[in-house]
Parts: structure tokens; C-alpha cells; sequence
């Protein structure tokens, strides 16, 4: 294993909330597995208007109010593709994905523990390419290409799994899966309580 870090989830919560924050942001609720709307594939953005921006947007604030580190649209059931990244330890870094496209991914792969938000409190080992090169448009509609490797490349190959409606567990033996989603099951009767 080259590296280990718990995804999505570092303790951090610093003040600085990066790029486009404004007093219209708005916390969006993300869905917990094993909620089948998780499976949806994502359609490409056809145009990154205002719509997008206010998702962006809301994305962001989302993401930084759970702790996360990456958080894909489909989580908060709107599937399109649409992805927000920060893994600075500052939380001032954000990155914005929209119609994301791999390009190039190294021939060398790691095991890598990750979490995620939609599955708390879960943390598994997933192989993963070491780096990876990414096409996509950011939150102004720039298409560029992003050279990304060790946690970046970790991230963006685990959000662009859930814009094809894939969640983390579904790289796991069918027991552990299935062990994950009667906790996760249980754990949601008593949170409805
Ligand atoms: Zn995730």
C-alpha cells in the first residue's frame, strides 16, 4: 500500500471554505447507501450556466459542512456530471469537475483505504490507479486537462465511479457488501426513530 488516508472524511474544518462562496449557498442532503438513486448514471452538463454555478456552489458547502474531501453530484441526487474536490489540508483548494473524462491512467495501481460519505463510518481497501490525467470543464466551462496523482488521483477516480452511478463497496467481496449494507440499514431505522 503506498498510502493510506481516510476519504472524504479528514477532520478538518478550517474557516477558509475556498472558491465561490456566497451567502446563497445552500446545504443539499446526500444520500446513504445502499439508496438505489446512488446507481443512476449521470448525464453530461450541456451548458455550465447559472443552474451549474448554484450547484457548484451548493456542492461546495456540502462538502465542507460533512468534512469530505470529494463530493459527486450524483450523492446529492442530481445526476449529471458534476464533481467538487478539496484534499488541501487548508480546505482552500477547491476544484471543480464538470464532464469529466479520463485520459490517461497509469499502469501502476495501489491499494488504497477509502470512505465516503454516502457509506459513514465504512472504510475499505480499493485498488486504484497511482495517477491519472483528466479532461474536464471547470465551474466557468473551460475545458483543461488536470495531471493528478497520489490522493488527488485517488479522489477523482472514486467520484468519477459514483457519476456512473458505482459506489465504493461494490469493489468488495459480496459479504463484506452485504454485511455493510444490513449496518447501513440498521443504522437508518434508528436515525428515522
Ligand atoms: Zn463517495
Amino acid at each position: 500500500m503506498a498510502f493510506s488516508f481516510l476519504y472524504e472524511s479528514l477532520a478538518q474544518n478550517g474557516e477558509n471554505r475556498g472558491l465561490f462562496i456566497d451567502s446563497t449557498m445552500a446545504l443539499l442532503p446526500i444520500l446513504t447507501y445502499p439508496d438505489r438513486r446512488l446507481h443512476t448514471v449521470a448525464k453530461p452538463v450541456a451548458a455550465v450556466d447559472a443552474r451549474i454555478h448554484q450547484l457548484v456552489q451548493d456542492m461546495l458547502e456540502t462538502m465542507y459542512d460533512a468534512n469530505g474531501i470529494g463530493l459527486a453530484a450524483s450523492q446529492v441526487d442530481v445526476h449529471e456530471r458534476v464533481i467538487v474536490i478539496d484534499v488541501s489540508q487548508e480546505r482552500n483548494q477547491a476544484l471543480v469537475l464538470v464532464n469529466p473524462e479520463l485520459v490517461w491512467t497509469s499502469p501502476e495501481t495501489h491499494l488504497n483505504e477509502e470512505g465516503c460519505l454516502s457509506v459513514p463510518g465504512i472504510y475499505d481497501g480499493v485498488t486504484r490507479h497511482n495517477a491519472v490525467h483528466v479532461r474536464a470543464q471547470d465551474h466557468q466551462g473551460q475545458s483543461r486537462v488536470i495531471e493528478a496523482q497520489e490522493l488527488l488521483a485517488v479522489c477523482i477516480q472514486h467520484e468519477m465511479d459514483h457519476l456512473m452511478g458505482k459506489v465504493f463497496v461494490e469493489y468488495l467481496s459480496p459479504l463484506k457488501r452485504n454485511r455493510i449494507k444490513t449496518k447501513m440499514l440498521k443504522a437508518q431505522r434508528e436515525d428515522s426513530r
